[in-house]
C-alpha cells in the first residue's frame, strides 16, 4: 500500500459526494458517517517454542442502524485500525444496496498466518473470538471469512462462542463448513455474485461475454471461484496472479487445473505451468488488453500512478477497494465501466444471510434455492444501481453510494437520533 493511501479517507471522500449528490446537509448524514464502535485487543498466544507473542485484533462496527452488523475476519500483516473502519463501514453500504437487514462490521488480527501453525492459529482465532465475544452474537456482530480466513476458523470462532455461551450457537458465525450450519452455496458465493453483477453490465451495454478476456489478480476464495464461473459461462481467463507471481496464456488459462496446483502449494501459483503460459508481472497484469480486469486481492490496486495504463473496458471489483478515488476519476475519464465493490462482490454478504436465515429457521435450503435467490438479489440491486447512474450520469460507484447512503439515512431518520 503506498504511503500516503488511506483506506477510511477514501471511503469518506466517497460518501461525501455521494451526500452532496443527494442534497444532504452534514447535519442529515453526520450520525451515520463514523463507525459506532471500535474494540482493539491484545490477544497473547502460547506459541509451539513456549514463547507468548501478542497480536493486536481489531473489531469494529460501523452501522447498525439497518439491522446487527454484519462482516468478515481478516488475518493480515499489514492490517490497522484504518483499513479495518474503512472495510467496517463497505459493509455497510454493500448490505445496503443490496436491501439485506444489516449492518456493517469488519475484524482483523494483525497476524502473519503463514508463519503460524495449526494450534498456533487456533488458538489465536479463540482468544481473539473470547476477547471480543462481549460484542458479538447473532443480534449483534456476526463475522465471516476474509482475507487468510476461511470454513475452519469459522468452525472454531463458532465452537469458541458456543463453549462460553454452554449452548451451540450456529448463527454466530457465517460461512462455516456445511455440517455445523453452514449454508449450502457459500462458499462460492462472492464469485457467483461477481458473475451475475458482470453479465448484468454486459448485457446494459450490448456486449456479449463469449470469449471475452479477463485478467484476474488474486486468486484466493474470491478470484479463482470467480475465475472458474466466468470460465464455464464461456469467457477466456488469460491471467490469473496471486501474492507470489502473475501468469498470462493467451490462448486461455485452465482455471480449474491452476485452483488444484495452489490448493496442494500453499494457497501458491508459483511453479504451475501449461503449454503457452509465461510470467509476467503484477503490474503487467492490471496493464493487459484484455476486455475485463477483476481485481479480487487487496485495496489500493489501481492507483493514480497506474490507472492510465489500465486498457481493460470493463472492471470488475472483487476486492473491497481496489481503486482508490482519484485512479477512479482517471477511470472515468477514460470511458472505462468500474463495478463498484459494494456491488459486485455482495453475493458473499448475501448468502451470509441466506446461512442466518438458515441457522436461525432450524431449515437447510438446497443449493438452487441459494443460487436462485441470490442471482434474484444481485439483479434487484443492480437494476436500482444502473437507474441512478444513468439518471444522475453519476459513475456506477457513485450510484451505488446513493442507492445505499439513502437507505442507511433513511433507517437512522426513522429509528432518530439516541437518547
Ligand atoms: P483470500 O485470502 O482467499 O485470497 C486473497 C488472494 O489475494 C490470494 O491469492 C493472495 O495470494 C492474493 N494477494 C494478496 N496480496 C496480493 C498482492 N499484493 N498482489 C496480488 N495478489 C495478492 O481472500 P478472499 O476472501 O478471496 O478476499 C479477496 C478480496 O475480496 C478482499 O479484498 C476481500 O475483502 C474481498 N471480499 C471477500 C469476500 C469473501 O467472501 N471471501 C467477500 C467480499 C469481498
Amino acid at each position: 500500500m503506498s504511503e500516503m493511501y488511506n483506506p477510511y479517507q477514501n471511503m469518506l471522500e466517497v460518501l461525501d459526494e455521494a451526500a452532496q449528490n443527494l442534497g444532504y446537509t452534514y447535519n442529515d448524514y453526520v450520525a451515520v458517517r463514523s463507525p459506532e464502535r471500535q474494540l482493539i485487543v491484545s490477544v497473547p498466544v502460547v506459541m509451539d517454542d513456549g514463547h507468548t507473542e501478542i497480536f493486536e485484533g481489531y473489531r469494529i462496527q460501523h452501522s447498525s442502524s439497518r439491522g446487527p452488523c454484519k462482516g468478515g475476519i481478516r488475518f493480515h500483516p499489514q492490517c490497522d485500525v484504518d483499513e479495518v473502519k474503512a472495510l467496517a463501514a463497505w459493509m455497510t453500504w454493500k448490505c445496503a444496496v443490496v436491501n439485506i437487514p444489516y449492518g456493517g462490521a469488519k475484524g482483523a488480527i494483525k497476524c502473519d498466518p503463514s508463519k503460524l501453525s495449526e494450534g498456533e492459529l487456533r488458538r489465536m482465532t479463540r482468544r481473539y473470538t473470547a476477547s471480543i465475544l462481549p460484542i458479538l452474537g447473532p443480534e449483534r456482530d456476526i463475522p465471516a471469512p476474509d482475507v487468510n480466513t476461511d470454513g475452519r476458523v469459522m468452525a472454531w470462532i463458532m465452537d469458541t462462542y458456543s463453549m462460553l455461551k454452554g449452548y451451540a450457537v450456529p448463527a454466530v458465525v457465517t460461512g462455516k463448513p456445511i455440517e455445523i450450519g453452514g449454508s449450502l452455496g457459500r462458499g462460492e458465493a462472492t464469485g457467483r455474485g461477481v458473475m451475475f453483477a458482470l453479465l448484468n453490465t454486459l448485457e446494459k451495454l450490448g456486449l456479449k461475454h463469449e470469449n471475452m478476456t479477463v485478467a484476474v489478480q488474486g486468486f484466493g476464495n474470491v478470484g479463482s471461484i470467480g475465475a472458474k464461473l466466468m470460465r464455464q459461462k464461456g469467457f477466456k481467463i488469460v491471467a490469473i496472479g496471486d501474492a507470489y507471481c502473475s501468469l498470462y496464456n493467451k490462448d486461455g488459462i485452465n482455471v480449474e487445473a491452476a485452483i488444484e496446483y495452489s490448493a496442494k502449494n500453499h494457497k501458491s501459483l508459483q511453479g504451475y505451468t501449461e503449454e503457452g503460459i509465461q510470467m509476467i508481472t503484477n503490474a503487467e497484469l492490471l496493464a493487459l488488453n484484455v476486455d475485463v480486469l477483476f481485481p479480487a486481492a487487496l485495496e489500493n490496486q489501481i492507483t493514480k500512478e497506474n490507472a492510465d495504463n489500465v486498457k481493460a473496458k470493463v472492471i470488475v471489483e472483487g476486492a473491497n477497494g481496489p481503486t482508490s478515488k482519484d485512479a477512479d476519476e482517471i477511470l472515468n475519464k477514460k470511458g472505462i465501466i468500474v463495478i463498484p465493490d459494494i456491488l459486485a462482490n455482495a453475493g458473499g454478504v448475501v448468502v451470509s444471510y441466506f446461512e442466518w436465515v438458515q441457522n436461525i429457521e432450524s431449515f437447510m435450503w438446497d443449493e438452487d434455492y441459494v443460487n436462485n435467490n441470490l442471482e434474484k438479489v444481485v439483479r434487484r440491486a443492480f437494476e436500482e444501481v444502473w437507474k441512478v447512474h444513468v439518471d444522475n450520469h453519476v459513475s456506477m460507484r457513485m450510484a451505488a453510494y446513493m442507492v445505499a447512503l439513502k437507505r442507511v439515512v433513511t433507517a437512522k431518520k426513522l429509528r432518530g437520533v439516541f437518547p
